[in-house]
């Protein structure tokens, strides 16, 4: 069953969440927020929730999407307490996962509802503990849980409520079994609800048909979304000498509160911070491979201001909400369209506005003009006068924007090679053969 809800470029939908019918302390904990009027997502999921229905839910970056999975479930909870963990949400890193919980604690400061974070990187036994005290809810990246689920520190089975924020991240990362498993040991009666700001019915099939039951596909932004209120840029380089120095020109030029650099590879992160700091330019930094202490720090840091400049992977580009964040640089063109959607969507959130800049050389021209296709937006070549690229964009463009050159050489090379080994192949069947009825369709083949 599928209800679409037609695309609005509107954000804030016509309701104030006080047509929620919300218990008190819910809807003053909203009203303490200075939160008034529901966002599309927001008005058009929470009473779906609250009526215990499975979802799929995909709204735009920075449109209120963890709100809207939170209030119902602490709802829910205020409906039917119990003295045990009944709800539990996914997320695929250690810092959103963070994030939702501060965002949890403060919708529910007038309750006695509690959550436990339970994430790579920290001390197992202090997560035991805090999984002993039966915290309403549970926050957890997916391996880390699923080491205590086997290890038998925690029973899933009371859980009535799973949320799985940036789904389609979890799957790309190789989690979708460690998902699955963890949802059937979850109580059998388990409401499941899927959140994404870039929904993609055949990569969640498998999870759907796995763990939905009769879900609502609530499809209030297109996964192709439109981010009038970022401001895109392209601007050609040469290599990464050449992005350095465009990359300090911008951080030391353009206006901005906060910006966020996005490299594809942690070495990259690391040599785009050293070079910085060597320039004197003071950057936190963000991958896979910094301890955890020494992310939490980071990110604080950038969170507080006191840097207000940090390099990161993509482990950085979902779901953080950081205030006042308004330049992203994609140092590398990102692998594909959904990544530089949600690495641009770290800036803009809201009604905010923001910028984002993508340094493109000349391996990356093809990839880049696939992304703008992908999301149907066109982002406009900008010339930095100081620091001119000898790369000047491919000499001959298809009629897609795509570069000719060197993949047609190749191209043609390779079907060279194929003739000639299908002539051969043809000259061992036809001694084969001999005598026998030639098969038309074989000569064909090899032309
Ligand atoms: P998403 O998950 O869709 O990317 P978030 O849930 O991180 O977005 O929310 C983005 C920001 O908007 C957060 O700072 C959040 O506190 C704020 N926000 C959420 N709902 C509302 C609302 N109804 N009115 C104003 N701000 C809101
Ligand atoms: P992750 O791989 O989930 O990011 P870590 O790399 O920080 O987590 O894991 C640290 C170690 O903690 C791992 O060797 C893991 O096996 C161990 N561990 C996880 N859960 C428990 C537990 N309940 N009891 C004991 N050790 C655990
Ligand atoms: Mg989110």
């Amino acid at each position: 069953m599928i209800s679409h809800i037609p695309t609005s470029e509107q954000l804030f939908s016509e309701l104030p969440f006080a047509e929620l019918l919300l218990d008190e302390p819910l809807f003053e904990a909203v009203e303490s927020l200075g939160f008034d009027m529901m966002t599309e997502v927001q008005a058009s999921a929470i009473p779906q929730a609250l009526h215990g229905k499975d979802l799929i839910v995909n709204a735009k970056t920075g449109s209120g999407k963890t709100l809207a999975y939170l209030l119902p479930m602490l709802q829910q909870i205020l409906d039917n307490p119990q003295t045990v963990s009944q709800a539990l949400i996914l997320a695929p890193t250690r810092e959103l996962c963070r994030q939702i919980n501060k965002q949890c604690s403060l919708l529910a400061k007038f309750t006695d509802i509690h959550a436990a974070v339970i994430i790579g990187g920290e001390d197992p036994k202090h997560q035991i503990k805090a999984l002993q005290t039966f915290p309403e809810i549970i926050i957890a990246t997916p391996g880390r849980l699923l080491e205590h689920v086997k290890r038998e520190v925690i029973d899933l089975e009371s859980i009535n409520i799973l949320v799985l924020d940036e789904a389609d991240r979890m799957l790309a990362m190789g989690f979708s079994d460690e998902v699955i498993s963890i949802a059937t040991h979850c109580n059998e009666e388990c409401q499941t609800v899927l959140y994404s700001a870039s929904y993609n019915q055949n990569k969640f099939a498998l999870l759907t048909d796995a763990i939905l039951y009769d879900a609502e596909v609530l499809m209030v932004d297109s996964t192709r979304e439109d981010n009038r209120n970022i401001t895109q840029q392209k601007i050609l380089s040469d290599d990464r000498a050449h992005k350095l120095k465009l990359c300090k020109y911008l951080l030391e030029n353009e206006k901005y509160s906060k910006a966020m650099v996005f490299a594809n590879k942690k070495e990259t992160v690391n040599v785009i911070c050293g070079w910085l700091q060597s320039e004197n330019i003071t950057s936190a930094f963000i991958h896979g491979d910094v301890d955890q202490d020494k992310r939490n720090q980071q990110l604080r840091k950038f969170r507080t201001g006191e840097i207000n400049i940090i390099i990161a992977t993509d482990v950085a580009a979902r779901g953080l909400d950081i205030s006042d964040l308004d330049l992203v640089i994609n140092f590398d063109v990102p692998h594909n369209g959904e990544d530089y959607m949600h690495r641009i969507g770290r800036t803009g959130r809201m009604t905010e506005t923001g910028s984002a800049i993508t340094l493109v050389d000349a391996n990356e021209w093809n990839n880049m003009i696939s992304i703008e296709h992908f999301l149907d937006i066109k982002c406009p070549l900008r010339k930095i006068g100081a620091l001119p690229a000898r790369y000047k964009g491919p000499e001959n463009q298809k009629s897609s924007g795509k570069a000719f050159g060197k993949k047609r050489k190749k191209a043609s090379e390779k079907k060279t090679v194929k003739k000639v080994k299908n002539r051969s192949k043809n000259r061992v069947r036809d001694k084969k053969n001999i005598g026998k009825r030639r098969q038309p369709s074989a000569k064909h083949h090899s032309e």
